[in-house]
């Protein structure tokens, strides 16, 4: 009989977790060793991405965002910059989105031409952009949806089909959807990059990055992260593993807590604006609705009154960088994600004074409306 392939629910439990062959413990032990045994086939080395732990975790990860295997990082920036170095070279070109993550961004304006490669930044909502950036010399093409913090939605078939054309990889930064809410491979991209600090750690106690991709891609970059060594330690993929197994818990109560506040604060008189994909109004909605299995945990909106004031009257709802664990925070992203941007270039992005980005947590949404409603009124 043919076997019936598991629910990624049912793979963000098991898939990756060999347990503890030794006693029958449920979970992974923690194998901190620096040194194994030489005499095998495989050497062990924690920068070599190959010990237990790591490899625990690198299983889970290909299993839920279906690739063939995956390498897990010390952050987010560490998996994104390590793979961008390993697929270019001297003389490349490189798209990406013009929408990116604010140190992303920050990398690729300040590192990539002292390495002799060349970009073109380009507006991701039109897939169009990308094919007309494509110069003779470019390797890859590099997109982040839904983006931060408007939560702006790249069509990802649309772009594959051009990139692929063109002979083109294709990178996703997917860390705000989490592989529960978006898998890219599966609609034609060929590297998932993640910060794992956000929904995969999903506790605001870690950091770490993950990449995932076809075994081809991965032994490509994974040679050159051999070299930069910016593995995950032991200790750091023992609690990923933990975390995981959670991930369609916590990531499916965020989902719908979202939903429900954006459809709230919609129809507030203190709000002028909502950023959810799940909105019909949305410009990204029927693209986020085609290729996303649900909208996320992010939320952002333009507020009427003073955007500080509002952060510092929310009791439950805490002021903080970094998002994706499962207390709801806020931040106003002039002061933070951008606020190295100029206002003309800020301006220029959409994003203002009055915009306030809050990360979701797994909490009762009523206690989270209750605690919005008084910050606003
Ligand atoms: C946080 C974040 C990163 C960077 O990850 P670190 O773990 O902080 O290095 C990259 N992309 C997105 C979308 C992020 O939110």
């Amino acid at each position: 009989m043919k076997k019936k392939p598991l629910h990624p629910r049912t793979l963000s439990v098991h898939a990756g977790s060999e347990g503890d062959s030794q006693f029958g413990g449920m979970v992974t032990p923690l194998f901190p060793a620096a040194a194994y045994d030489y005499r095998k086939d495989d050497i062990l080395y924690p920068r070599y991405f190959n010990t237990p732990n790591h490899r625990a975790v690198a299983g889970k990860m290909a299993a839920l965002e279906k690739g063939d295997d995956a390498l897990v990082f010390s952050s987010g920036m560490a998996a994104i910059f390590t793979s961008l170095m390993a697929l270019l070279r001297a003389g490349d070109h490189a798209v990406f989105q013009q929408d990116l993550y604010g140190g992303t961004h920050h990398a690729v304006l300040n590192e990539l031409n002292r390495y002799g490669i060349t970009y073109t930044l380009v507006d991701g909502t039109r897939p169009e952009n990308f094919g007309k950036a494509i110069q003779k010399n470019t390797r890859l093409v590099y997109v982040e949806t839904p983006s931060n913090p408007l939560l702006k939605i790249t069509d990802l078939k649309a772009v594959a089909k051009i990139a692929r054309q063109h002979k083109l990889i294709t990178l996703i930064d997917n860390t705000f959807a989490s592989p529960v809410n978006q898998n890219p491979l599966e609609l034609g991209i060929d590297v998932v990059l993640h910060s794992g600090t956000k929904y995969i750690g999903g506790h605001s106690d870690l950091m770490c990055g993950v990449v995932v991709a076809s075994q081809q891609h991965i032994d490509t970059i994974k040679q050159s992260a051999i070299h930069f060594g910016g593995h995950a330690d032991a200790y750091t993929c023992w609690l990923v593993e933990r975390s995981l197994k959670t991930l369609f818990l916590r990531v499916q109560q965020q989902n719908e807590n979202a939903a429900y506040l954006a459809e709230w604060l919609k129809h507030h008189k203190k709000i002028s604006r909502v950023y959810y994909p799940g909105l019909r109004e949305h410009p990204g909605h029927a693209i986020a609705k085609a290729q996303m299995h649900h909208f996320g945990g992010m939320v952002s909106f333009d507020v009427k009154g003073n955007a500080d004031r509002v952060v510092s009257r929310l009791e439950l709802i805490r002021p903080a960088v970094s998002l994706g664990g499962v207390e709801s925070t806020i931040n106003q992203p002039v002061k933070t994600s951008h606020r190295r941007l100029t206002p003309e270039e800020r301006k220029a992005a959409g994003i203002t004074e009055k915009l306030l980005r809050l990360s979701v947590g797994a909490e009762q949404a009523d206690d989270l409306v209750h605690d919005l409603n008084r910050a606003l009124s």
